[in-house]
């Protein structure tokens, strides 16, 4: 018995010795590589989020055989540098410089968070990168696809996927974001009506236990699996006798019942001359190699230096250094609008911080790789660029007069969801209330 004992113990030794020396000439190969190339790394470091963190068989690169199925896909975690994960699979720098330069359009790379998947093509032949891609969910993805004089084409092959839309129907007990998580509610939709109604109700103070809200929302499925993407679409809370609603309009932007705004409105410009020098343009040619490389953002002559204001209230939630969008910060406006300032030369706030409409962010500056001075300002809406000198953005603050009956039509239809949602809560709680009680 002993004898066999020390056997197994000597042959799983053998084992974990043959494990550990695997990961060493990994590292080997690795840090040679370096030596050989020099190269210099970006500090694009994938930055700590709050949201779930995926488990830890998808942690690590897992190598695939079939061909028709990406050659390795990875996981994403907290602290990760996408040049590390690079060196780490042989692909070369190069190549993370050419879809850095394509990104520059889009800046999907710089969204990335622990969670998100990265799927490589790789030729088997030449070693080379063919394709990769971003999945941020199962129906957001991005793609970056080599072309033939070299560099990589970016497409958003992202799927509408299934929106379902429900009423919920709570009260309060303890706190207000307890009571609507327990309801079923993220932490950002929380956020999102914490946010709208802040100036028309305390939430702290002012809530009482058993006070009633009412919810409708849009929850995205593909396959029947959640994405994680959802849009508050009305909120009624009951309080000391009063009534307090929210109403998402077509513009993004959050109505109270008679169709006043909740929301300030937006600016159109983020600095004082508004002089335009390059227009947001989706179709916009690359001069040399033709390919499209759509113009995302407005730019606007600005001399180094320049005050950059941000055009709605909001809260910042990105600063970066890009090698080629330069300085940038990006702000959020509630659960429906971004927007982007690039190539600045000093960011005046910090990631978190809120900020106001008309505020100063940051000068404008020359950084990143661009030909001179300007301020590029971008509007996203649902994380996609739009004009931002013709978008429909709430410029108003109240629902322009000719909306105003397609927004009460609107309402009309989500209170009728949310009161029926409320009846058949009540004659669940009614029926359970008056249950035949068995005799003892
Ligand atoms: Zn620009």
């Amino acid at each position: 018995m002993l004898k066999l004992n020390q056997l197994s113990q000597q042959s799983r030794s053998k084992i974990k010795k043959g494990l550990l020396i695997l990961p060493l000439v990994l590292i080997a190969i690795v840090v040679l590589s370096h030596n050989k190339d020099e190269r210099k790394f970006v500090p694009l470091n994938i930055e700590t989020s709050s949201a779930a963190v995926a488990d830890d068989a998808d942690a690590k690169v897992t190598h695939l055989v079939s061909v028709s199925v990406p050659t390795y896909s990875y996981t994403i975690k907290n602290g990760d540098s996408l040049s590390v994960i690079f060196s780490k699979l042989g692909i070369s720098y190069k190549s993370l410089l050419s879809i850095m330069e394509e990104d520059l359009n889009h800046l999907s790379l710089d969204t990335l968070r622990p969670g998100n998947r990265l799927l490589f093509w790789i030729n088997e032949q030449s070693g080379v990168l063919e394709k990769m891609q971003l999945k941020f969910n199962p129906a957001d993805i991005v793609q970056y696809s080599r072309v033939e004089h070299g560099g990589y084409a970016f497409k958003d092959i992202s799927i509408k996927g299934q929106w379902d839309t429900s009423a919920l129907v709570g009260s309060v007990h303890g706190s207000f974001s307890k009571s609507a998580h327990k309801l079923g509610l993220s932490i950002n939709e929380i956020r999102t009506i914490t946010t709208l109604m802040k100036d028309k109700l305390n939430f702290t103070r002012d809530l009482r236990a058993g006070d009633k809200f009412s919810v409708v929302h849009k929850v995205q499925s593909v396959d029947g699996v959640e994405t994680g993407s959802r849009e508050i679409e009305a909120v009624k809370i009951f309080n000391r006798g009063r009534t307090i609603s929210a109403f998402l309009h077509t513009d993004g932007q959050f109505y109270d019942e008679n169709g006043e705004s909740l929301q300030r409105a937006f600016m159109r410009y983020p600095e004082e001359n508004h002089y335009v020098t390059s227009p947001f343009n989706p179709n916009r040619r690359h001069p040399v190699t033709g390919r499209l490389s759509p113009h995302n953002g407005t730019d606007f002559r600005a001399p180094v230096g320049t005050p950059v204001m941000a055009t709605g209230d909001g809260k910042v939630i990105m600063i970066r250094n890009h090698p080629y969008a330069g300085k940038y910060v990006v702000l959020e406006h509630g659960s429906i609008y971004k927007t982007r300032y690039l190539h600045l030369s000093r960011i005046l706030v910090k990631k978190g911080q809120q900020v106001k409409r008309g505020q100063r962010i940051a000068l404008s500056g020359a950084t990143g790789r661009i030909t001179g001075p300007h301020l590029h300002y971008e509007l996203l809406i649902r994380n996609r660029p739009v004009n931002p000198m013709t978008a429909n953005i709430p410029m108003a603050e109240s629902v322009p007069k000719n909306e105003m009956a397609k927004f009460a039509t609107r309402r009309d239809n989500l209170i009728q969801m949310m009161k029926e949602e409320e009846v058949l809560l009540a004659s669940q709680h009614h029926s359970q209330n008056n249950k035949p009680q068995e005799s003892l």
